[in-house]
């Protein structure tokens, strides 16, 4: 049975309330954030300014906005420790809807996504899925021909991807030796959970082939959704998502590690989301009638074109 937008939304407001509900545990009451035992301060992640300015709270976590280059960040932050103790506790229903994928929602994105590496050279024949989950986006890079590895820290779904077939690690990336040069490392999802994005594409760099490219998908700071919700977008969840990168940060991150952006392109404008939100609906649950553009003024199409669209999708090279 084919799930509505609506409805995957629906799954995941559930979603949201189970993983909220977790956040309980490390807040302060007397604060109403997170307590001090499991967090820690920290600088701008791209610029290292330590000038902040506070955004908001969410769900116990503190949102600021870097006062020299605009990076959106959790600050404080949970501390490396905190941060995988509350991983290996967390079961992923993620996974589950990936693999439910009745819309092809996901493989739609998945395969544009390769189309656009593959596009810049069809001698690729290496990929690596960094957080590949149950391995859907790697099913569809084995359909292509490409040898597939892929990393995943949640146990459960590293044996789902394993069985697969694919070249699958429960390890982090420093820990493993690749035999061979990876011709393309992709992350989905993953790279706004890292907190020094610095060293992480540092360390992708060196497993990366000569002419090799690195693929991003992150949500984007600079999405209009972000920007009109605020703290109402679920981009905000608190703990997770630590760091939020726009056109600017995601483009100085890059260059302070050596890499060029080949190209740079956003997916889902969240048009529906905007109206509902516009409508004193609640944003994901509503159900506006007008989804195919915001207040007669702005459509799906002016949204990517000027990348204000929810995630960012990002081609990295040397
Ligand atoms: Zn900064």
């Amino acid at each position: 049975m084919k799930k509505s937008v609506k409805e995957l939304h629906a799954v995941r407001a559930k979603m949201w309330d189970a993983s909220m509900s977790r956040h309980e545990h490390y807040i302060d009451k007397s604060t109403g954030v997170f307590s001090n035992k499991f967090t820690e301060k920290r600088p701008c992640p791209v610029c290292t300014n330590n000038t902040p300015a506070f955004m908001f709270n969410k769900e116990g976590g503190t949102y600021v906005k870097c006062s020299s280059c605009n990076m959106v960040y959790l600050n404080p932050v949970f501390t490396a420790e905190e941060l995988t103790k509350y991983y290996q506790s967390n079961y992923s229903v993620e996974s589950e809807i990936v693999e439910t994928d009745d819309d092809d929602f996901y493989s739609t994105i998945y395969n544009q996504g390769l189309d656009s590496v593959l596009k810049e050279a069809q001698s690729f024949t290496s990929v690596l899925d960094i957080g590949c989950s149950s391995g859907a986006f790697l099913d569809l890079a084995a359909k292509r021909g490409l040898k597939t590895i892929g990393i995943e820290l949640n146990e459960s779904e590293f044996r789902l991807a394993e069985r697969k077939g694919h070249e699958t690690y429960n390890d982090s990336l420093e820990n493993i030796d690749f035999k061979q040069k990876i011709d393309i490392v992709c992350m989905w999802d993953v790279f706004e959970h890292i907190k020094n994005g610095e060293v992480c594409l540092n360390t992708i760099k060196n497993i990366l082939s000569k002419n090799g490219r690195i693929f991003l998908q992150i949500p984007s700071s600079d999405a209009l959704a972000a920007k009109m919700l605020g703290a109402k977008c679920n981009m905000f969840d608190g703990i997770e998502h630590v760091n939020l990168y726009g056109i600017e940060t995601i483009k100085k991150m890059a260059s302070k590690c050596g890499l060029k952006i080949e190209s740079m392109k956003t997916v889902i404008s969240e048009v529906g989301v905007i109206n509902n939100y516009l409508n004193y609906e609640d944003p994901y649950l509503g159900d506006t009638k007008n989804q195919s553009s915001v207040l007669g003024l702005i459509d799906d199409k002016s949204i990517h074109k000027n990348l204000l669209g929810y995630k960012l999708q990002v081609i990295l090279k040397r």
